[in-house]
């Protein structure tokens, strides 16, 4: 454990604990505020950081349980602009804790889940592409190699979202949370579809009924995406797919479409019959996820499918029609080495996916891969700058370019999550959601609605409840709660 001591009061609570687990993940932290006194301190406490300020200066102190004190740094700031003083904070402990373990932080002092909101204001401020890279270097410690990779995505992302229209356009999500076994890692709201069988079609009958309030209240706005994820969404069964594909194609105006994405995820879900149903409301963009090309792995994680499905409903979607497909990949999955990782992308490189998504492995509290852990113990989590140069390095190669990033808690290796694709091919939505720039109208159990007021300055979030059964019984109020913050966003 280690005690984050807060002499006097400071606004920076997150900020610090969030960079000291960057140097110690999973290691306890406990914050002692001003006034509190520091308990038992034993051989279980890996030090106590001490924080306070004097004038104008900032003080970090770094003690043992004895009392000695092991470092002891001092930084200016005059306070008079937040953000300034909290980088000129973040670095002072950055410089303290790297000097303690050794390591530098390939993100260096970010913890935000957005490096390129950054990059992109400073590409959109004018700024040229090598000054910035060495503006955040030097503000924000960031490696090269993610300076460089920021900076990329950011002006391919500015490239594909200008032709989006942030005051009049949105983009719709639908979550349809089912799926054909829960994955060791998952997070996310997922019910088994043999034990929920009974209420899918109340299911869609209630995201039918969002579908008729959001097509008469938005008719007047330009729909630029939409994205139907989950959960899985080809656990629906192919006439199932076909009402609800066919209610969205009925009920909105999709003269402006820039992309229609079915999620189809795993592959032990994927049939020739609901892949013809999603091509004939011309879905643009599907995906189907391998997370990795070793079995073993995919045993462990409790997908349920063999490598050969997902090359086989591969193969079926590109015989249909389908010329813009995705793949989602994890690193850092139990036991699986580099040379695993190689040798699912030369697997990839095979199929010639449109786009891949690079996912590091994020452990949350509510997963059975943390609820469970000491089962996989013994398991090596191996991920880092190796594998994400190596995947990018594989995009490349299949002529695609880096287009979206971002960050979670706890990732594995501290690294990040990556979209690549080909020209033309980027998923416009996964940049939309991450940018925050145009309202996203999500309907479904659990979906959570982003209202983006004038500017960006402002979003407002609708959830529905997660719960099925409940999101089926509430559904007029679900609406009603969606109405509510509409006709206060619209007045704006
Ligand atoms: S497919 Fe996705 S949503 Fe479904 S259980 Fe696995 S991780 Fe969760």
């Amino acid at each position: 454990m280690i005690f984050i001591n807060f002499k006097n009061e400071f606004n920076f609570e997150y900020d610090i604990q969030a960079l000291i687990r960057g140097f110690y993940p999973g290691e306890e932290l406990k914050s002692i505020m001003p006034g509190e006194k520091i308990e038992a301190c034993d051989e279980s406490i890996r030090f106590i950081v001490s924080f306070y300020y004097f004038a104008d200066n900032i003080n970090i102190e770094v003690e043992d349980c004895s009392g000695n004190i092991l470092i002891d740094k001092r930084v200016k700031t005059d306070y008079s602009d937040r953000k300034e003083t909290k980088n000129i904070l973040k670095r002072a402990l950055y410089d303290v804790l790297s000097e303690i373990t050794g390591k530098e932080l390939p993100w260096g002092t970010l913890s935000g889940i957005r490096p390129t909101k950054i990059t992109s204001a400073l590409l959109e401020s004018g700024m040229k592409k090598e000054i910035a890279k060495k503006y955040i270097k030097d503000t924000y410690y960031i490696s090269e190699e993610k300076a460089k990779l920021s900076l990329e995505i950011s002006a391919n992302e500015i490239e594909i979202l200008k032709e989006i229209d942030y005051e009049q356009g949105y983009s719709l999500y639908i979550g349809i949370p089912f799926c054909p076994t829960t994955c060791l890692y998952c997070s996310f709201t997922s019910y088994p579809i043999t034990r929920y069988k009974e209420k899918v079609w109340a299911y869609i009958d209630a995201v039918c009924k969002e579908i008729d309030y959001i097509s008469e209240e938005f008719k007047d706005k330009i729909l630029n995406t939409i994205y139907i994820g989950g959960g899985t969404p080809t656990t629906l069964e192919p006439e199932m797919l076909d009402k609800l594909l066919g209610k969205i194609v009925n009920s909105f105006n999709l003269c402006d479409l820039k992309e229609f994405t079915v999620e189809a995820g795993r592959p032990d879900s994927i049939t020739v019959d609901k892949l013809k149903v999603i091509k004939k409301y011309n879905v643009t963009r599907i995906s189907i996820n391998p997370q990795t090309m070793k079995q073993e792995t995919l045993d462990i994680i409790g997908r349920r499918h063999s490598v050969s499905q997902v090359i086989e409903s591969f193969k079926c979607a590109r015989g249909l029609g389908f010329d813009n497909i995705n793949m989602d990949f994890i690193m850092g999955l139990p036991g699986e080495s580099i040379e695993d990782v190689k040798y699912t992308m030369e697997e990839t490189k095979k199929l010639m996916p449109d786009s891949i998504t690079i996912h590091s492995l994020a452990i949350k509290r509510a997963a059975r891969l943390n609820i469970f852990k000491d089962k996989y113990k013994d398991y090596e989590y191996v991920n880092g700058e190796e594998n994400m140069q190596l995947t990018y390095k594989t995009a490349r190669e299949m002529g695609m370019e880096p287009y979206y990033l971002y960050r979670q808690k706890n990732m594995t290796g501290n690294m990040e999550n990556v979209g690549y694709s080909v020209k033309g091919k980027a998923g416009i939505y996964n940049i939309l959601i991450m940018e925050e720039k145009q309202p996203i109208i999500a309907l479904g159990a659990g979906a959570s609605t982003k209202l983006v007021y004038p500017g960006g300055e402002r979003i407002e979030r609708v959830e529905n409840v997660k719960d099925v059964n409940e999101y089926i019984n509430r559904i007029e109020e679900m609406i009603e709660r969606k109405r509510g913050a509409i006709i206060e966003w619209k007045k704006i």
